[in-house]
């Protein structure tokens, strides 16, 4: 467990946006305890196929990401082995309080696939090395962090991911059983689920605007939240935050532009043997095992194995992508990020200058902001 320096306001802002999460994470624990030892009806002749192995997978997926947000643990590893001890005690406890239910393999199997794809996604979210990038990623999460701090918010998130997924999922899912007598139930869930995050992105569209002009107005330390409106910034834009001493730059409250990668250069990321690797991958973790899964008479875990495929997958672009672009950011006040104009002799006012060729803004730091200074206290 970490533990907090309360005489350091980024460590109590640190504290404060891992509360909600922590709440989130305690009523989602309890719901799945609940859900997963709720005795079962008894075995009848012919039971509705359910979508159980997605469930299982999407829950202590959801599970882990969950624990990883309370900020309990630091370590990606500790957070996985937590959440891979959790599933397996889960499932094999279920034997022992529910008459009907059965700790069964290839429900801790696609548990367990749930704990390994959430794992991967966590470890792309180190920070990054730059300073103005850094700072660019930490407005975002700055944002995040400001939203999820209400109750309201969270209401109208999670009621925006629940209910259109179920007003999607369980007419087609229901539909599909009694009208062709076979079950759809992981296509529509999966159905009902894009349909969700879909709805989450609109209210998110709305919600961020607002942010976005407090950032603006505010020009808020993104360590402690303090309030920096009237910090004056030395010639070159930097300056440090008067309660936290953390470093600041003028660029952190702008949205500065982001390189684009083109998909040819984030799949090549990792040269020629990368490519022949993620095709192999590809081929072999979203397409051939869960196709035999699904020959041998094994849908559940067919989609838990695709869902984990396709899941990790995404996170290994989206860690490329990051890298690529990041590394294209952090040469931005030496050469455009978008037309590759040599900016060395473009000068630069107040920590921010402009591409003569094609107008795009970028930053520039005077000097290097060290890491050892930057966590102190002044
Ligand atoms: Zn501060
Ligand atoms: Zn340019």
């Amino acid at each position: 467990m970490t533990r907090i320096d309360l005489s350091d306001p980024a460590a109590i802002r640190r504290e404060g946006a891992a509360w909600p999460w922590r709440i989130a994470f305690l009523i989602f624990a309890v719901l799945l305890l609940v859900a997963t030892h709720w005795p079962g009806s008894e075995p009848s002749g012919s039971t509705i196929l359910s979508p159980d192995k997605l469930m299982h997978f999407l829950c202590f997926g959801g599970f882990t990401f969950l624990l990883w947000m309370t900020r309990w643990f630091r370590r990606v590893w500790v957070v996985a082995g937590y959440s891979t001890a959790f599933t397996v005690l889960d499932e094999l406890s279920q034997g022992f309080f529910s008459p009907y239910r059965d700790s069964s393999g290839a429900d801790i199997v696609a548990g367990l696939l749930g704990v390994f794809a959430a794992s991967a996604w966590m470890t792309t979210f180190q920070p990054a090395n730059d300073f103005v990038v850094r700072q660019q990623e930490r407005r975002v999460s700055w944002i995040l962090d400001e939203l999820l701090g209400r109750p309201t918010n969270w209401l109208l998130l999670g009621s925006a991911f629940v209910l259109p997924m179920l007003i999607v999922f369980l007419p087609l899912y229901l539909l599909g059983w009694s009208m062709f007598g076979i079950s759809i139930g992981n296509i529509s869930l999966t159905l009902g689920i894009l349909i969700g995050l879909a709805a989450v992105w609109g209210v998110l569209r709305r919600l961020v605007p607002d942010q976005l002009r407090r950032i603006e107005t505010d020009r808020p330390c993104f360590d402690c939240g303090t309030r920096l409106a009237q910090l004056e910034l030395d010639e070159h834009g930097s300056g440090h935050c008067g309660a936290c001493g953390h470093p600041v730059h003028a660029s952190q409250w702008l949205r500065l532009p982001v390189p684009r990668i083109p998909l040819a250069a984030v799949l090549q990321a990792d040269g020629p043997l990368g490519l022949v690797c993620i095709t192999g991958y590809v081929l072999l973790a979203m397409c051939i095992a869960p196709l035999l899964l699904l020959a041998n008479g094994h849908p559940g875990l067919a989609s838990a194995i695709f869902y984990t495929g396709t899941v990790i997958a995404a996170a290994m672009a989206w860690q490329w992508h990051r890298v690529l672009r990041n590394e294209i950011a952090a040469q931005g006040d030496r050469r455009c990020i978008r037309c590759e104009f040599d900016l060395a002799s473009v000068p630069s006012e107040g920590g921010l200058g402009t591409c003569p060729e094609c107008s795009v803004i970028f930053a520039r730091l005077h000097e290097a902001v060290d890491d050892e200074v930057e966590g102190s206290h002044r």
